[in-house]
């Protein structure tokens, strides 16, 4: 378990303030910010590569604020890999493992092992000049692993590898850090990075935390203002009109929207604001809402459409083949299913 309480740090003008967060054992957390929020800065206090001004970090209950990088049990991975070029793959696995194992067979069982594991064994008596970006990934992150660290630090390891390559990656090191159940802080400013592999999400900018939770607490439900922009959720005003244990009805300009993640603080009379994805957004059927088509485009096998619902503006992203169904200035009909629609008091 990873707890970081109150960090502070500032470097030439720019002040990490009271960055609090904390990951359980074996989550996959991700720091999301746009670039100079702050997250290399953070990575190196967690890392130890920096002293806080202020603050405590603890891994697994022991208080590592003021330990040297190399006995915190961590392990790092870069954008750009750091390998050796100078050794071959199995010795950069090895690197790290000399030290800790002193039998060369131990050592060598080990590499064995992790390349196995890691689906890497025909690359072992590669020079690291020879290997691609991916491969060169993967080979850092065995080394990584080699010492079977208490947590994996990650600050955007996929941002010099082409599309195809970054996707592989993902689910690669999702399904090793899920496998071996290993606490991972991912550091990125690509939203797709953590909605593919956060468990939990940290979203930072200019130095502090604007919102920091569970992947679908989150994404989904954001309170701040940044993250519902940053994160694109949609959101409109309305008034809650019933209220039963289950769900609520909120009246938004004049169309009643059942829904059923209802909040314990709302009373019926209350303003609210009602937020959903654009992911799922739906054309007609039950719980409608009349909509104007501002503008809309292709995106991979997703239509993307701007509308304008009550004067406010909602991003829909519907398959493909509804493309023949908008036109411009064109009038529509969302809907969005009860249980994707949350709600927060005014
Ligand atoms: P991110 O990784 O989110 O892009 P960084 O943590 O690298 O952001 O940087 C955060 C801010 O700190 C930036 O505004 C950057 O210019 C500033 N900064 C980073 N390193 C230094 C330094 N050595 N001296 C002065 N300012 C720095
Ligand atoms: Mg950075």
């Amino acid at each position: 378990m990873l707890k970081v309480k109150n960090l502070y740090y500032r470097i030439g003008n720019f002040t990490l303030k009271n960055i609090s967060f904390s990951l359980e054992r074996g989550e996959y957390g991700v720091i999301l910010g746009p670039s100079g929020s702050g997250k290399t800065t953070l990575f190196e206090l967690i890392a130890g590569f920096r002293t806080p001004l202020r603050g405590k970090i603890y891994l697994e209950g022991k208080d590592i604020t003021d330990l040297p990088p190399e006995e915190r049990d961590i392990s790092v991975l870069y954008q750009d890999y750091l390998l050796f070029p100078h050794l071959n793959v199995f010795e950069n696995i090895a690197f790290g493992l000399r030290k800790r194992l002193k039998d060369p067979k131990e050592v060598e069982k080990r590499v064995l092992f992790l390349v196995e594991e890691l689906g890497i064994r025909h690359l072992l008596g590669r020079d690291i000049k020879s290997l691609s970006g991916g491969e060169r990934q993967r080979v850092a992150l065995a080394r990584a692993l080699a010492v079977k660290p208490k947590l994996l630090l990650l600050d955007e390891p996929f941002s010099a590898l082409d599309p195809q390559n970054r996707e592989r990656l993902r689910r690669f090191v999702k399904d090793i850090t899920t496998r071996w159940g290993i606490t991972t802080l991912h550091i990125s400013h690509d939203v797709a990075d953590a909605e593919n592999l956060a468990d939990k999400v940290i979203l930072i900018r200019d130095g502090e935390i604007r919102e920091w939770g569970s992947f679908e607490r989150v994404f989904f439900t954001p309170k701040d203002p940044f993250a519902v922009e940053f994160l694109e959720v949609n959101f409109l005003d309305g008034v809650v009109v019933d209220l039963s244990p289950n769900f609520a009805v909120v009246e938004v300009c004049g169309n009643p929207l059942k829904v059923s993640n209802a909040v314990s603080s709302i009373s019926k009379g209350d303003r609210v604001r009602v937020y959903f994805r654009p992911e799922v957004v739906r054309l007609g059927g039950e719980n409608n809402l009349p909509c104007s088509v501002e503008e809309f485009f292709r995106d991979r096998f997703f239509v993307k459409a701007l509308l304008n619902c009550c004067g406010r503006e909602v991003k829909a992203y519907f398959p493909f083949e509804f493309e023949k169904k908008l036109s411009r200035k064109g009038e529509i009909a969302i809907s969005v299913p009860p249980e994707f629609l949350f709600v927060r008091p005014l």
